[in-house]
């Protein structure tokens, strides 16, 4: 994720505001200890439903302190089938969402995470289930107890017009945003409930092949690659896309509308998909040009490319930022300057292969995109990473000294700390064990958990196991005390 204009200023005041309005409800969410995540099927009681649970009830929640309601428990996905269709004129989205799903505790009652929609049918296996609604929790019973570590398949049926998170603190809105002549699907942190019911977490990965259906003329684009050409009947075309590799549920896309498309293969040889707008047709060549650049160079910084192709999209809607969907980074209203586009990019490996385990840990993904930024800078003949550095050190007076990166907030996921801060303490990281063993650290830290979930910790203590150093007070002081580190 990267705002287009980063408006610093704003955003930290806004921070410093949402960080004191959210601390009460904070400290009633957040379980006793906090250090580690409830096991699923142990964490609260479902929110008002006033049954007791038992053993086989999954939570309603995956165990993230930060969001304790996204994600769910008692489950594992493997596997997502997204067959749907779309009518802009009528912004009505219908179809069915197929998970295959393997039970980690025995399974009487589970829920899936859904925002709005009216469900028709729900079924496990070849059986009808019984399901309610519970705000965003789709609550389902099992037809037969579902016996721990054995597989299942839940089917869902559904039809509506989409309603997408408005107005939230730093990011407008997101999930499915109809468009006059498609849609805008972006949906970090929680937003694939309001397109498809999931297990709408990170921390839960799975495969997705996507049957997406279309007025005839329109184009849908989802993640991976495209299965075959597009079939036109009845005025409609259905284009069918899959993503082979692990995806957490917020970089699902089906991005649809009026589009011109590139597509190629990188010098590196990867498989490169670009699509404009027919609004920023102009940018089409320059999209496709950068992104098979800046692909190929990652590779030789970041270690090899963790997926089958890359891309990116440039829509109309006027998001103001762009998100890493995985192989398709879409800019929601803008020309991407390259910049923009190797922090996307360097996400590939950052957040959508490596993903955070929790919310919290963001400063993974986005210090990461950061520095990634400022070493394209540095590649392309700009400012230096070094110099990038010293200019955020030297301003004394910006909030992200008061405002620490290490523990991503609420309602302020993508405060400017995050990002800047983040990217510095790479900087200081790099700085202390010396540019051999950073590279080193970097690209095992991208092998090693390829396709993964990762914490802070687990990145600390593969930093001092590369680098042979005890680094905890670096990392203190960058990422959690809330005033500025001193240079050693
Ligand atoms: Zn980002």
């Amino acid at each position: 994720m990267m705002a287009a204009r980063r408006l610093t200023t704003t955003f930290a005041a806004l921070a410093l505001i949402s960080v004191i309005g959210c601390a009460p409800s904070e400290g009633a969410v957040t379980g006793p200890g906090g250090g580690s995540t409830s096991a699923p099927g142990h964490a609260a009681a479902s929110p008002g439903s006033g049954v007791d649970r038992s053993d086989t009830v999954g939570a309603p929640g995956i165990g993230d302190p930060t969001f304790p309601l996204d994600g769910n428990g008692g489950y594992d996905v493997g596997h997502y089938t997204l067959k749907l269709s779309y009518d802009p004129a009528s912004k009505m989205l219908a179809g069915s969402t197929s998970i295959q799903a393997k039970a980690v505790q025995d399974l009487s009652r589970f829920d899936l995470d859904l925002h709005g929609f009216t469900v028709s049918r729900v079924t496990v296996g070849n059986s009808d289930a019984t399901f309610t609604r519970d705000g965003d929790e789709l609550v389902v019973t099992a037809p037969k107890m579902i016996a721990k570590d054995a597989p299942f398949t839940v089917t869902v049926d559904y039809s509506g017009v989409p309603d997408p998170v408005r107005n939230s603190s730093n990011l407008g809105s997101y999930g499915f945003i109809p468009t006059p002549d498609g849609a805008f699907v972006t949906a970090e942190p929680d937003g694939a409930k309001t397109w498809f019911p999931s297990n709408d977490h990170p921390s839960d990965k799975a495969t997705y092949d996507f049957e997406i259906t279309v007025p005839a003329g329109l184009t849908a684009i989802a993640n991976g690659e495209q299965v075959g050409e597009p079939t036109t009947s009845g005025g409609k075309t259905t284009f069918v896309w899959r993503e082979k590799h692990p995806m957490a549920s917020y970089l699902a896309t089906m991005t649809t509308g009026k589009f011109d498309v590139r597509t190629g293969t990188s010098p590196g040889g990867i498989p490169v998909y670009a699509a404009t707008d027919p609004k920023y047709r102009n940018t089409l060549d320059l999209l496709y040009t950068k992104t098979a650049q800046i692909t190929d160079y990652w590779t030789t910084v970041f270690g090899p490319y963790p997926f089958s192709s890359t891309g990116g999209v440039v829509d109309a809607y006027e998001a103001g930022y762009a998100l890493e969907n995985q192989t398709k980074p879409i800019y929601g209203g803008f020309a991407p300057d390259s910049g923009i586009i190797a922090h996307e990019l360097a996400h590939q490996w950052f957040g959508d292969s490596l993903s955070i385990k929790r919310w919290q840990d963001l400063w993974l993904n986005e210090g990461f995109a950061s520095y990634a930024e400022w070493l394209w800078s540095e590649h392309s003949g700009g400012s230096t990473a070094d110099q990038m550095f010293q200019k955020s050190y030297a301003d004394t007076a910006n909030a992200m000294w008061s405002y620490p990166p290490g523990k991503a907030q609420r309602d302020d996921l993508f405060n400017d700390s995050v990002y800047t801060r983040g990217a510095m303490t790479l900087h200081a990281l790099r700085k202390e064990i010396g540019d051999d063993a950073f590279f080193t650290l970097i690209k095992k830290w991208a092998a090693t958990y390829k396709y993964g979930n990762v914490t802070t910790d687990e990145f600390i203590a593969m930093a001092e196991k590369t680098s042979g150093k005890k680094l905890g007070p670096l990392f203190d002081a960058w990422l959690f005390q809330p005033t500025r580190p001193a240079l050693g």
